[in-house]
C-alpha cells in the first residue's frame, strides 16, 4: 500500500503493471494518466478505442486505499471487467458491480466488502448512483476516485447520449466534493471534449489525448454494385478462419446476409437490437469464443466489444458519420495485427441514410 498523495515511483508502477496485469509495458499514454491519477488530479484521457483506458483506472484502484467507482453505460461492459479483475486476484470481492438485478443478500455482500477494504472497484450505472440508499452507503466509505467510462455518453452531441450521465457532478458533490474525477473516451471532437469538462465541472482536468492514427488498421473503399453479395463473400473466403464484423444499416438486411453467407459455407451469425437479449449475448459469445468467424450485425453490436484479434471490419452500408466510422472500424486489430476495414459506397446509400436518420 502507498501513501495516498506520494505519487508511485516509476519501477513499482512497471512492477504492478506486472503483478497485476502481466504487461511489461504501458501503452501510449497509459503511465502519464495513471501517474496523474494517483497524485490525485482530475483526469481527462482520449485514446482509441483498443488503446487500453480500463487499464488507465484499473491500475491505480488496485494499489490505492479505499474503492474506486466505476461508472459504465453497459451492464455487459462492467460484467466483462469485473470477471477480468476477479481473474487477476483471489479475492472474489475486489470488483463488484452494483445494480438494481442485486437481490438484498447480494447488495449485503457488496456493501460488506467495500466497508472491510476488500473492493477495490465498483462499477456502477449512473442512474444506481441516483439511489439515496447507495449515495449514503458511499458517503460513510473510503473511496479512492470516480471513473467516468465512455464518458461520451454525458454530451448530446456525442453518438451514445445518456442523459443519466448528466447528473454525475451532483452525486460527486453528494458523496465527496473533492473526489478526483477520471473521465475516458474514445471520442475526439472538440465539442463532446468541451461538453464532458464542463458538465462533469472538472475544467482544470489534466487532458491526455493520445493519436489516433492506427497504423495496422487498412482502409479500402469499394463502389457498391449489384454484385455487392458476392463481394463480400469473397472477401470474407479469401480470410477464413479469421475473426469479422460486418456491419448494415438495416436489421432486415442483417438477416439477409447472414443467411447468405451461411448458404456459401461462411460460419456467421446475425446481431441486432430486434432480438432478445438471450439471443443477442448467445451470439456475442458464439463469436468471443470463436464458435463462429464472422457476425452481420447493426450498430446495436460492439460498443465495449473486446475481441483483440477482430481482422476485417466491413460496412455493407456507409455509417452514419466519420465518428461512427472510425468506431466501428476501431474493433478491427486491437491486438496491433493486421485489420482490414472494408466500406461499400452508393451513393444512393447516402439518401437511404438521410431519411433513415430523419426518422
Ligand atoms: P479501450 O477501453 O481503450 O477501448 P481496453 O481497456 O478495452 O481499451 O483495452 C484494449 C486491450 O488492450 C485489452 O485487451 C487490454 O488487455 C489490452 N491492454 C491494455 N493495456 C495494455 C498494455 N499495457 N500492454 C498490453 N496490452 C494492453
Ligand atoms: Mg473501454
Amino acid at each position: 500500500m502507498t501513501n495516498d498523495n506520494m505519487p508511485l515511483q516509476k519501477t513499482d508502477l512497471h512492477a504492478s503493471l506486472k503483478k497485476y496485469f502481466g504487461f511489461s509495458n504501458f501503452k501510449g499514454l497509459q503511465e502519464d494518466v495513471i501517474s496523474n491519477i494517483l497524485q490525485g488530479n482530475d483526469t481527462f484521457a482520449i485514446m482509441p478505442t483498443g488503446g487500453g483506458k480500463s487499464l488507465c483506472y484499473q491500475l491505480p484502484a488496485l494499489i490505492q486505499e479505499g474503492t474506486a467507482i466505476v461508472v459504465s453505460p453497459l451492464i455487459a461492459l462492467m460484467k466483462n471487467q469485473v470477471d477480468a479483475i476477479r481473474g487477476i486476484s483471489s479475492h472474489h470481492g475486489i470488483a463488484h458491480v452494483l445494480n438494481s438485478s442485486l437481490t438484498k443478500s447480494e447488495v449485503k455482500q457488496v456493501k460488506q466488502d467495500i466497508s472491510d477494504g476488500i473492493t477495490k472497484l465498483l462499477y456502477v450505472a449512473p442512474e444506481s448512483l441516483t439511489k439515496d440508499d447507495y449515495v449514503d452507503f458511499l458517503k460513510s466509505v473510503k473511496l479512492s476516485f470516480i471513473a467516468v467510462d465512455e464518458a461520451h455518453c454525458i454530451s448530446e452531441w456525442g453518438h451514445d447520449f445518456r442523459p443519466e450521465y448528466r447528473n454525475l457532478r451532483s452525486i460527486v458533490d453528494r458523496l465527496d466534493p473533492t473526489m478526483a474525477i477520471i473521465a475516458l473516451t474514445a471520442t475526439a471532437t472538440p465539442k463532446v471534449q468541451e461538453d464532458i469538462l464542463k458538465n462533469l465541472g472538472i475544467p482544470k482536468a489534466k487532458t491526455f489525448k493520445a493519436s489516433f492514427n492506427r497504423p495496422n488498421l487498412y482502409y479500402e473503399v469499394r463502389p457498391k454494385t449489384a454484385d455487392v453479395d458476392s463481394d463480400i463473400i469473397r472477401f470474407v473466403k479469401k480470410n477464413a478462419g479469421k475473426s469479422g464484423i460486418i456491419y448494415c444499416l438495416s436489421r432486415k438486411r442483417v438477416e439477409q446476409l447472414a443467411q447468405i453467407l451461411q448458404v456459401n459455407g461462411v460460419s456467421a451469425v446475425p446481431y441486432h437490437a430486434g432480438f432478445d437479449a438471450k439471443t443477442r449475448s448467445k451470439y456475442q459469445d458464439m463469436f468471443l469464443m470463436e464458435d463462429v468467424d464472422v457476425v452481420i450485425a447493426t450498430i446495436a453490436f460492439g460498443m465495449g466489444i473486446d475481441k483483440p484479434d477482430v481482422r476485417f471490419v466491413i460496412h455493407n452500408d456507409i455509417p452514419k458519420s466519420i465518428e461512427s466510422y472510425y468506431q466501428e472500424t476501431g474493433r478491427a486489430g486491437r491486438d496491433g495485427g493486421e485489420g482490414h476495414c472494408l466500406a461499400f459506397y452508393a451513393y444512393k446509400d447516402i439518401e437511404k441514410l438521410e431519411k433513415f436518420i430523419s426518422n
